[in-house]
């Protein structure tokens, strides 16, 4: 039976962090559940009789990194594996073996001790409701494995995944995420959200002409100063009009003469200036009467280049109006400067495609056939599915979101099934998939990827409120165009409603950002941050972080100004109904009074003062 866990942080492997489960001599059976306790490229380990099996990555740098890693511990592991009296080798406890093998002690800021209050389940409480909380430590507890074929009474009883620090699991997520793909599209509306991805030259300059700011008269104009015939001041003759027009240009002006403009209309070659309409009154009209013959201009005060765009000065020919990594919005800008500046083919990224999958027995469809009957026993509305496709779709990050419907629990393989034709029929580049991914016998997103579909569980456990049994991983599927294998990502969200949308905010986001080509340079991805003023107290959580559901709106003084949205428990899907931010509580036996200031994470758009 597996002993014992230890759990180390290894300072030079990038915040890798390595499990070696030595294990009972003789227990032959449970070896190959052992073998899947490896998440990330960690070395795995087992016993088998009285050999210790130490399982390395293939590649020389992971070999070596992870052997380091667990090096100072197998002196012990090979005790125990040869028969050792582990009651007297762990009477110490954890923390002495530790300092006997000289590695560092546990990182607490990646949560991987696990303090008296540690919980082992996705249930949280807040504002007056008691909060689930396990009474041994994990090391009390005997061992057991993750093949759900096993049943129930032979399942893991606590998490054998190490906790990630939210950071680190963000960290995680972007070098798993596949690097950005380049290609070029029509210019149209279409585009928004898709980040450019090479430096866009403007091929036309704008305006193209010297062009009239206003409707008026174009004129010629001596420099500053001068009177006489080319001061503008006196009655002129209306040569000619330009309208703001494909067809032609106007004929240059004679001396004495002036050219009805319009806005945007193209000077004559020779006029160097634009008097406004209302600078000027008809002396003359036309014989019919519809037309003016001839205006007097009442100023003398027009300097030339008056009302005039030169050629290039909105858009400068060559000029760079897109460095790479713009991204692309539905505010207009972006899409306005590419046509003004005679762009029709934009070198972009490719955006990933994305699929949802909702898992559980209990779950019910919320399509109008299974609306129109009501719940019974233990069933719920599928609220995961409908919130997360908004939450992506609204993100404009995805070239597809696809409803992959809901995967049920039983019986055996179903969401193996599910996840396989979601990554075969749709090409997709991600699943996100919610709920199975806590402690209950049904809870088979873990073991479905790491034993049925080949897969690796990257972590499987955070360290913040909701969302502590977020799953990160990745699958090797095969193309569908060119037929080669590649990794395709799984996040396997908590089921309660409240998690699986702040989780999907801190860990989907990013992973989109990136393969959508944000992020370059130092750019840092995910939510913004801004800094609140708190309405009211908040209570912080002392073992995790907690992303506390608020709205955030912007106060007189140019604050801004956060109130929670009530009641936190993971399920109450409610908490998110109105809110905009998720503030960060930091993990800390405190409470947050009134008036003091702390970070949030904006989801949406902050409304303005009444
Ligand atoms: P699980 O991790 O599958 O045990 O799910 C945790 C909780 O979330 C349970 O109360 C589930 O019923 C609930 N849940 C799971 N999936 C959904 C869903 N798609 N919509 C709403 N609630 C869900
Ligand atoms: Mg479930």
């Amino acid at each position: 039976m597996l002993k014992n866990a230890y759990q180390t942080r290894h300072a030079g492997s990038l915040s890798r962090n390595y499990t070696v489960y030595a294990h009972q001599p003789g227990d032959k059976n449970l070896f190959s559940n052992a073998c899947t306790v490896g998440a990330m490229s960690r070395p795995v380990a087992g016993v088998r009789g009285k050999s210790l099996i130490l399982t390395l990555p293939g590649s020389p740098k992971g070999a070596k990194e992870n052997l380091q890693a667990v090096l100072k511990l197998l002196p012990h592991a090979c005790l125990q594996a040869a028969c050792g009296d582990s009651r007297a080798m762990h009477a110490g406890g954890v923390k002495k073996l530790e300092q006997d093998a000289g590695v560092s002690a546990v990182d607490e800021s990646s949560s991987q001790a696990h303090p008296p209050h540690h919980r082992d389940h996705d249930h949280h409480h807040d504002h007056g409701h008691k909060i689930p909380k396990a009474h041994t430590k994990p090391g009390d507890r005997p061992p057991r494995s993750n093949n759900p074929m096993l049943g129930p009474s032979q399942r893991y009883r606590s998490s054998p995944y190490p906790m990630l620090s939210v950071s680190d699991a963000v960290s995680m997520i972007l070098e798993h995420a596949p690097s950005p793909i380049p290609t070029s599209l029509p210019l149209s509306p279409a585009l928004v959200g898709y980040v450019i991805a090479s430096d866009i030259h403007a091929v036309e300059a704008v305006p193209a002409y010297r062009a009239s700011i206003v409707d008026g008269y174009a004129v010629m104009v001596a420099a500053k100063g001068s009177h006489g015939p080319n001061g503008t001041k006196g009655t002129f003759l209306v040569a000619s009009v330009s309208h703001a027009q494909a067809s032609s240009m106007p004929p240059p002006l004679a001396e004495g003469t002036i050219a009805r403009i319009t806005t945007g209309a193209p000077l004559p070659p020779n006029a160097n200036a634009v008097v406004m309409v209302e600078d000027t009154t008809i002396v003359s009209t036309t014989a019919n009467g519809s037309e003016e013959a001839t205006v007097e201009i009442l100023t003398d005060a027009i300097q030339p280049g008056e009302n005039i765009r030169d050629p290039g000065s909105d858009i400068k020919l060559n000029s760079l109006i897109f460095p790479k990594g713009t991204s692309i919005t539905s505010l207009g800008g972006e899409i306005g400067l590419l046509a003004a500046a005679g762009i029709h083919t934009v070198p972009v990224f490719t955006k990933p495609r994305i699929g949802v999958l909702s898992t559980g027995d209990e779950v019910t469809d919320i399509s109008q056939q299974q609306h129109d009957r009501p719940l019974s026993g233990g069933q719920i509305r599928d609220s995961n599915r409908p919130s997360l496709s908004s939450i992506l779709q609204g993100w404009n990050l995805c070239s597809a979101v696809i409803d992959l419907g809901i995967a049920r629990d039983t019986p055996p393989g179903s969401l193996e099934t599910a996840l396989r034709s979601a990554f075969r029929d749709h090409d997709l580049d991600i699943v996100v998939t919610t709920g199975g991914v806590s402690m209950g016998e049904l809870d088979l997103l873990k073991p479905t990827v790491e034993r049925s579909m080949g897969g690796t569980v990257h972590f499987g456990r955070v360290s913040m409120k909701p969302g502590k049994p977020t799953t990160f991983a990745s699958v090797p599927v095969k193309g569908t165009v060119d037929g080669e294998r590649k990794e395709r990502l799984i996040f396997g969200l908590p089921g309660n409603p409240a998690s699986a949308i702040v989780t999907a905010n801190l860990f989907v986001l990013p992973a989109l950002q990136r393969m959508a080509g944000m992020g370059e340079g130092k750019k840092r991805l995910g939510l913004e941050r801004v800094m609140v003023k708190l309405e009211g107290e908040v209570k912080c959580d002392k073992a995790r972080v907690e992303y506390h559901r608020v709205l955030v709106r912007c106060g007189r003084e140019g604050v801004l100004l956060a109130t929670s949205t009530g009641m936190q428990r993971s399920s109450r899907v409610g908490s998110l109904a109105s809110a905009n931010a998720l503030l960060v509580l930091p993990q800390r036996e405190a409470v947050l009074e009134k008036g003091e200031m702390c970070e949030a994470l904006m989801m949406g758009l902050i409304p303005g003062f009444e």
